[in-house]
């Protein structure tokens, strides 16, 4: 090996690492199930602490960076009429997303009839919660306290603190000037803590498949073999042929290039099942690897991750259909209305969390009046479609970030372009810091 061999970028390790791990996993689950040491030691042991830990460190890190991120985002606007827009336009099209997502899993479900003779007997009861008014859901994005906004993680309380307070800072001439340099310092330091945290990212990617597919079957897939498949290809057709035509037209950029540079925050997305814990490494390909602004996503990608969410959407219409045929009940255009209705604003107040899609779901079914028992029927199948549908959530999130950062004049194409944009930005970095110090 020489000196100058290139290391295998950190992507490509990624891959690997949940390669490996989903390998791992079916070995252990095909040969060494009944092994207690293999089970105690290995899937419980080691396996369950790496993958934690991996996700606390994610988590660890989400409401410091939602928060100095879009302070600094937002101290930094000249113009405020700057922020209504961006959130005009971001909004909108996070709508449009979401509405043409459950239409076309609507219009696939009843194309392909997956629930069609489906047998009923593994139905139980499911507790359901009922859908938060339009009202409720604006009046919950303001925080009365926002340390506690933060303690709990909420998202779009965070965000509208952190608006008004930039909006604030930059109002306070010197004082908001320092005030802003101190955030812009610590939104370095958090950023760096990403790329740091994102070294271990292959272990912690490995951990995760391992333990996952050491435990979950398949059998409960080749039952539901058709509601999968229905499922699994509306998502990846709204994937490459919505988002593609969405980026195409409105950035004029090239969507495969997109699609690239996506991979790293999509293997995350796809192995934390968590929209929420993948956000730094999100805003991290969107600014370092995509040249979106910070100025525009520190905004639009916590704000998707909260309120957009096209795979989940793609399941709750794919899955209401499949419960209405499997239950032998037929839905009028009204409800069909009302199951896209419901699923927006239920999106909308939900965090992006491993398998809250269901319980969005179950609300959706008491809406229009279906058996929410019949998710009792979908759940077996739902973790590894829920690692898929959150992949689309966040490429979801990346593709409208693009769009509105383009249009504002604040995505930079030649980073954009760069396939190792992040890498050379990096070094320059070190390097500077070297000169700066001798
Ligand atoms: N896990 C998804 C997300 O975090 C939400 C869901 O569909 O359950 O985006």
């Amino acid at each position: 090996m020489t000196a100058t061999k290139k290391s295998m970028s950190l992507t490509k390790k990624v891959l690997l690492g949940m390669a490996i791990g989903i390998l791992t996993g079916f070995l252990i689950r095909s040969v060494f199930a009944d092994v207690a040491f293999i089970q105690d030691y290995i899937v419980n042991g080691l396996f369950h602490v790496g993958g934690k830990v991996f996700i606390a460190t994610l988590k660890m890190l989400v409401v410091p960076l939602i928060f100095v991120s879009l302070v600094c985002g937002t101290s930094n606007l000249k113009d405020m009429s700057t922020l209504g827009r961006l959130g005009g336009k971001t909004i909108s099209f996070y709508l449009a997303t979401t509405a043409i997502a459950i239409s076309f899993a609507i219009l696939m479900a009843n194309i392909f009839q997956p629930g069609v003779g489906v047998d009923l007997a593994q139905a139980t009861s499911f507790a359901s919660k009922e859908a938060p008014s339009l009202g409720d859901v604006i009046i919950n994005m303001f925080p009365t306290n926002p340390i506690s906004s933060m303690a709990e993680g909420n998202t779009l309380q965070i965000i509208v603190f952190a608006i008004l307070f930039g909006i604030a800072i930059s109002a306070s001439d010197k004082a908001g000037e320092r005030i802003s340099a101190v955030f812009y310092d610590l939104n370095e330091v958090i950023m760096k803590l990403v790329v740091m945290l994102m070294k271990v990212a292959p272990y912690g990617v490995f951990f995760l498949m391992a333990k996952l597919f050491s435990e979950i079957g398949l059998d409960a897939i080749f039952n539901l073999i058709n509601y999968f498949l229905v499922l699994s290809a509306t998502l990846v057709l709204h994937a490459l042929i919505t988002y593609s035509a969405f980026f195409k037209i409105f950035t004029g950029l090239s969507p495969v290039k997109f699609f690239k540079k996506m991979e790293t925050a999509i293997t995350f997305a796809f192995s934390t099942a968590s929209s929420n814990a993948t956000i730094p490494v999100t805003l991290e390909t969107a600014t370092k690897h995509l040249g979106v602004n910070n100025k525009v996503a520190s905004f639009t990608v916590p704000l998707g991750a909260t309120i957009n969410m096209d795979g989940t959407a793609i399941m709750q219409g794919v899955a209401t259909v499949f419960i209405a045929q499997a239950f032998n009940i037929d839905l009028s255009i009204a409800d069909y209305a009302a199951v896209i209705v419901t699923a927006t604003l239920a999106s909308v107040g939900t965090a992006g969390v491993p398998g809250v899609g269901l319980i969005m779901l179950a609300m959706v079914l008491n809406q229009v009046g279906l058996p929410v028992e019949g998710i009792a029927m979908i759940i077996g199948v739902d973790r590894l479609l829920d690692m898929i549908r959150t992949s689309v959530n966040i490429t979801g999130d990346c593709v409208v970030t693009c769009i509105v950062a383009k249009s504002e004049g604040e995505m930079d194409v030649d980073v954009f372009n760069n396939p190792n944009a992040a890498e050379e930005a990096e070094s320059l970095r070190l390097n500077k810091l070297r000169v700066e110090q001798s």
